[in-house]
């Protein structure tokens, strides 16, 4: 009798416990499949057979550096098929590099940073964003229409200006550049308007003046000093102080002379830093082999677009307001 019931409760348990193993099997591998993933996991982490990647839009620099991104990974890892995507930028990018609907995003690091800590813009923090590498400078580019009477940034005071499109980091530096000078949205009338849509507004005379946070020279703003007479607007060195020691990741850059059409003279500007940043849930030999095939072939970036030739091994985590994910940061203890 007592053989029998030991026997008896050893099988129950047999059978449940490869109850919870097929369902364990069946479970979500945390690859929720937007992007059409069809998503392994091993090492604790995904190996997607296919990735997306959200850019920005089709005047800017992320656009044309993330498509170039995407080849790469289509050219030089085995198994693996990338799509860029245009979206609006930076803080729409966050969102959906979080939500796993991309699987890697170019974002400013002020940005990186806001939606990692759950802070400016964001209501919660964002655990699903791991830094893969700082990429170049972005600066932010104040253009007006020469014609327009704007020669300083109090000047936009009662103007209509372009601040970015709704979901770009370009909207968020343009808020807190122009707070740092005392005007707030109330003094001024914002449209939130993508780099191609507020260049045409600009040169059909429906806005004064426009916010570009990009890497130079812009496609935006070089088509448009062809079609129309533009000029960049400097900021004061007293302002770009206080810029910098409020918001730690702003640096003081220049726009040389000769970037743009009619732009003889440097102007003095504020810079950001592009990133690629990466889902925290890829696995850490998944990340390393996209890393590994960036970084040897940097060449195809650069002729991309110019900044493409500012990504470097040393320069990597320059400005990185993420933490590492595994895969990258395995990459550069072996690389550097
Ligand atoms: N940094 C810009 C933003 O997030 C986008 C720049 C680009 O498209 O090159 O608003």
């Amino acid at each position: 009798m007592k053989k029998r019931r030991i026997f008896t409760l050893l099988l129950i348990s047999v059978l449940v416990l490869s109850i919870f193993m097929v369902g364990c099997g069946n479970g979500d591998n945390g690859d929720n499949g937007d992007n059409g993933d069809n998503g392994e996991v091993e090492n604790g982490g995904e190996s997607p057979d296919r990735v997306a990647i959200a850019t920005g839009g089709t005047t800017g620099v992320y656009y044309p550096l993330g498509g170039a991104f995407a080849n790469i990974v289509n050219d030089y890892v085995d198994g693996v098929t990338a799509n860029a995507e245009s979206t609006g930028a930076s803080v729409e990018n966050a969102n959906l590099l979080n939500d796993g609907d991309v699987d890697f995003a170019m974002i400013q690091n002020d940005i990186s940073y806001f939606a990692f800590e759950g802070i400016e813009m964001f209501d919660t923090p964002m655990d699903n964003l791991r830094g893969l590498a700082t990429l170049y400078p972005e600066t932010i580019q104040i253009v007006a229409d020469a014609g327009a009477g704007i020669e300083s940034i109090e000047d936009l005071a009662g103007k209509r200006v372009a601040v970015g499109a709704p979901g770009s980091g370009t909207e968020a530096n343009a808020r807190q550049i122009l707070e740092v000078h005392g005007i707030t949205y109330d003094d001024f009338t914002p449209d939130y308007l993508s780099f191609a849509e507020a260049a045409d507004n600009l040169r059909d005379g429906n806005v004064d003046a426009a916010f570009v946070t990009a890497g130079t020279p812009t496609a935006a703003i070089t088509d448009l000093s062809t079609q129309h007479s533009v000029v960049l607007i400097s900021i004061s060195q007293d302002m770009i102080d206080e810029i910098v020691s409020e918001y730690p990741y702003y640096t003081q850059v220049e726009i040389p002379g000769g970037t743009y059409r009619n732009q003889d003279d440097a102007v003095d500007a504020v810079a950001v830093m592009a990133m690629i940043a990466v889902r925290a849930e890829l696995s850490e030999d998944f990340v390393y082999e996209i890393t590994a095939a960036l970084f040897e072939n940097l060449s195809d970036l650069e002729s991309a677009h110019a900044r493409g030739g500012d990504v470097s091994l040393e320069g990597a985590q320059d400005g990185m307001s993420l933490e590492l994910h595994p895969g990258a940061q395995r990459y550069f203890d072996e690389a550097q």
